[in-house]
C-alpha cells in the first residue's frame, strides 16, 4: 500500500522561479532556516517568533544527498526527522514553507540549499533571514552569500546545542602550543559543575571521586563466552512518513550505498527520549567495561545509540549528561561508567566541534602523511576475507552504524595503515553512517583516526598490529589470516602493513616521545623480513593485487 502524503504545506520552489515585483510577493518580517540538523524546538531562532507575520523555511535537495554519497539510511533519517519536525511545528500553529523532494525528478529537480534559499528569498518579500549558524563550513559560506547577495539583512544566531561555543573554544586554544582534550575537558567539568564535588559551575573543588579518569576500570574485552544477554535499544518502526521517504530514496538514490531495510532510528524528539532512557537505565551501567569491545554480529552491544538524535538536535547534550550524572547520585550506575560516557559527550564531542571551527577550512585539505592509496572498494560492500573489516563495514551499510572503535580500530585503523588518501576516507565515513555530520565526523576521521592533521587531534597517530584487534574481539578466532604474523600467506594485513607504516614514516615517528618505543622496534626486524614486509605491503597497496584482502 502506498504510503499516505505527509502533509506539508509545499509550495514547492524552483530556482527558476520569476521574481515578483515587490508588492505581490507576500510578506515575511522573519524567515527561520531550520536545516535537517537543526531540529530543535528550543533553537535560539525559534525565540521571538510571531506566527503573524514569520515563517519557518525548511528544504529537501539533492545535493545534500550526492555532494558526498550518502547511505539510503543516513538520507532516510534527516528527510524523515525533517518532515516530522515540520508537521510538529504545523500543529503548533508555525508556518512551515517546505520544499520537499518527490520520486519525480521533472517535478523537483536536482538542487542545492543554497538555490532553494535563493529562490523562497525571491519569491517572498523578507525583512530579515535568522538561523543558527549551520555547523558545516560549506554550508555557512553557502547560505550566508546566498543571502547577502538578496540584500537581506541576516542573524546568524550562536548554535546553543553545545555546552561550549566558537569564542570560548576559541579562548581555550588560545596561546597554547598543543590542545589535549583532556585539559579541555577538565575545564567542562568545572565550568558545567559536572561530577564535581561541591555547589555548582566553576567550582574549584575536586572531581567526584578524586579522579578525572577511570579508563584503568574501564574498557575490558568481553569473555571467551562472549558478551552474552544484551539490554536492547527500542528501534521503531517506520511509520507512513518515513515509509515515504524510504520509497523516494529507494527510487531517487537507488545507486547510493546501504540499503532501508533494517531503518529503525529516531526521527522524533519523543522517539529519541526514549532511546536516551533506555540505554540510561539498562546499559550505562555497563558501559565503561565494554565501550571498546567488538564481538562479530553484535553491532549494537552496551551502546548509546543517541549520537544521530544528538546530532540532529533532538536531544539535547546538556540533557543526556545529566541523565547520566542523576544516574550515578541515585545509585544506580557506577562513577567509572559514568564518567566514562560524560567524558564522551561533554569532552571528545565539544572538543571536535571546536577543533573543526577553528580550523576549517584549511582542516579539511590537510594530509600530514603524504597519504597517496585508493580507498579499497571493499568499503562499499564489505566483500574482504578479513573478518573484522568484513563484519564492520557490512553492519555500516545495513545500519549506517559502527561503534567507535570499529571505526577507529578497523575501519580507520586499516585506512591509515595502508596510507589512503584522507579525503577519500572522509567522504567514505560522511558518507556512510546515520551519525555523519561534518563537525564531528572530519576531525575524528582525518585528525584522530588519519593523523592527517599532524596531531592537533591526537598526540600519535592510532597504529597498532592486528593482534589489538585480537585481544579486543573474537574477529581473529574465525579469520583465514593469523594477527601475530607480519609474512607469509597467513600474515594478518593489519599488521604487515603496521611495520610498514613504521617503517615508511620512521623519521618523523621517532621524534614522537609517544611512538618512540614502538619505533624502536623497528631495528629488531632483520633486514630480508623487513624487505618481504615492504614487498607485502606494496602488494596489499596496490589495487590490481589487493582484490579481496
Ligand atoms: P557511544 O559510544 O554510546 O557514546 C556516546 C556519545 O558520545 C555519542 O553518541 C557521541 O555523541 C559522543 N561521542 C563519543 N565519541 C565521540 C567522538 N570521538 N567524537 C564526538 N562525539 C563522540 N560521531 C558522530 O556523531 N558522527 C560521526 O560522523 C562520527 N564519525 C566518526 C569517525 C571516526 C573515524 C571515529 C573514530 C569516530 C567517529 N564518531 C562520530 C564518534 C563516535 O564513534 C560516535 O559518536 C559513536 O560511535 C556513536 O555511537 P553511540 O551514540 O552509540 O555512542
Ligand atoms: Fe582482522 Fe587480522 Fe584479525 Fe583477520 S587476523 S580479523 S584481518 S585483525
Amino acid at each position: 500500500m502506498r504510503a499516505e502524503r505527509p502533509e506539508l504545506e509545499t509550495p514547492i520552489l524552483m530556482p527558476t522561479q520569476k521574481t515578483k515585483t515587490d508588492s505581490a510577493r507576500p510578506r515575511i518580517r522573519h524567515l527561520v532556516v531550520v536545516l535537517g540538523d537543526q531540529l530543535a524546538r528550543d533553537s535560539s531562532a525559534l525565540e521571538d517568533f510571531d506566527p503573524a507575520q514569520d515563517a519557518v523555511w525548511m528544504a529537501e535537495v539533492s545535493d545534500e544527498s550526492t555532494h558526498v554519497a550518502s547511505a539510503k539510511q543516513r538520507t532516510v533519517l534527516f528527510l524523515s526527522a525533517m518532515r516530522h519536525f515540520a508537521q510538529e511545528l504545523r500543529t503548533d500553529g508555525i508556518r512551515v514553507l517546505y520544499r520537499a523532494m518527490s520520486n519525480d525528478v521533472a517535478a523537483t529537480p536536482d538542487s542545492t540549499l543554497s538555490g532553494e534559499l535563493t529562490a523562497v528569498l525571491h519569491a517572498h518579500s523578507v525583512q530579515r533571514v535568522r538561523m543558527v549558524e549551520p555547523g558545516e563550513y560549506r554550508l555557512l559560506i553557502a547560505l550566508r552569500s546566498a543571502v547577502e547577495d538578496c540584500n537581506i539583512p541576516l542573524d546568524l544566531l550562536e548554535d546553543g546545542h553545545f555546552l561550549c561555543s566558537r569564542a570560548e573554544f576559541a579562548a581555550h586554544a588560545k596561546g597554547r602550543k598543543q590542545l589535549r582534550m583532556e585539559y579541555f575537558y577538565r575545564e567542562m567539568r568545572r565550568k558545567h559543575g559536572v561530577l564535581m564535588e561541591g555547589d555548582g559551575p566553576n567550582s574549584n573543588s575536586a572531581p567526584v571521586g578524586g579522579e578525572w579518569n577511570y579508563d584503568a576500570q574501564n574498557r575490558r574485552a568481553f569473555p571467551a563466552s562472549g558478551p552474552g544477554f544484551v539490554p536492547d535499544t527500542p528501534r521503531f518502526a517506520p511509520d507512513a512518513i518515513t515509509q515515504e521517504v524510504m520509497a523516494l530514496v529507494n527510487t531517487r538514490f537507488a545507486s547510493n550505498p546501504g540499503s532501508v531495510a533494517s531503518f529503525g532510528w529516531p526521527v522524533t524528539r519523543q522517539q529519541a527520549l526514549e532511546v536516551l532512557h533506555s540505554f540510561i537505565a539498562q546499559r550505562l551501567p555497563d558501559f565503561g567495561h565494554w565501550q571498546d569491545a567488538m564481538w562479530a554480529g553484535q553491532p549494537w552491544l552496551y551502546h548509546a545509540h543517541i549520537s544521530s538524535a544528538l546530532n540532529l538536535k533532538l536531544l539535547n547534550p546538556r540533557e543526556v549528561i545529566n541523565a547520566a550524572e542523576a544516574a550515578h547520585t541515585d545509585g544506580n550506575a557506577a562513577l567509572a561508567a559514568v564518567e566514562g560516557f560524560i567524558r564522551q559527550v561533554l569532552g571528545w564531542r565539544e572538543f571536535v566541534r571546536g577543533i573543526y571551527h577553528l580550523k576549517m577550512p584549511e582542516y579539511g585539505d590537510m594530509n600530514a602523511l603524504q597519504a597517496d592509496a585508493e580507498l579499497p572498494d571493499f568499503y562499499w560492500s564489505g566483500d574482504t576475507d578479513m573478518r573484522c573489516l568484513n563484519d564492520a563495514i557490512t553492519q555500516t551499510l545495513e545500519h549506517g552504524y559502527a561503534h567507535h572503535i570499529q571505526r577507529l580500530m578497523v575501519t580507520g585503523l586499516y585506512a591509515l595503515l595502508l596510507g589512503v588518501q584522507p579525503r577519500q576516507i572522509h567522504a567514505w565515513y560522511l558518507g556512510v553512517y546515520v551519525d555523519a555530520v561534518e563537525w564531528v565526523e572530519l576531525p575524528n576521521v582525518l585528525g584522530m583516526s588519519q593523523f592527517a592533521d599532524g596531531g592537533m587531534m591526537a598526540s600519535k597517530p592510532y597504529a597498532a598490529t592486528g593482534k589489538y584487534i585480537d585481544r579486543m574481539s573474537n574477529y581473529c578466532a574465525g579469520c583465514r589470516y593469523n594477527p601475530a604474523l607480519r609474512t607469509g600467506e597467513k600474515a594478518c594485513p593489519f599488521t604487515t602493513l603496521y611495520w610498514d607504516f613504521l617503517d615508511r614514516h620512521e623519521k618523523r615517528l621517532a621524534s614522537n616521545p609517544r611512538m618512540a618505543l614502538q619505533v624502536k622496534n623497528l631495528a629488531r626486524i632483520a633486514a630480508p623480513e623487513m624487505a618481504q614486509i615492504r614487498q607485502q605491503a606494496a602488494a596489499l597497496r596496490n589495487p590490481d593485487t589487493r582484490v579481496k584482502a
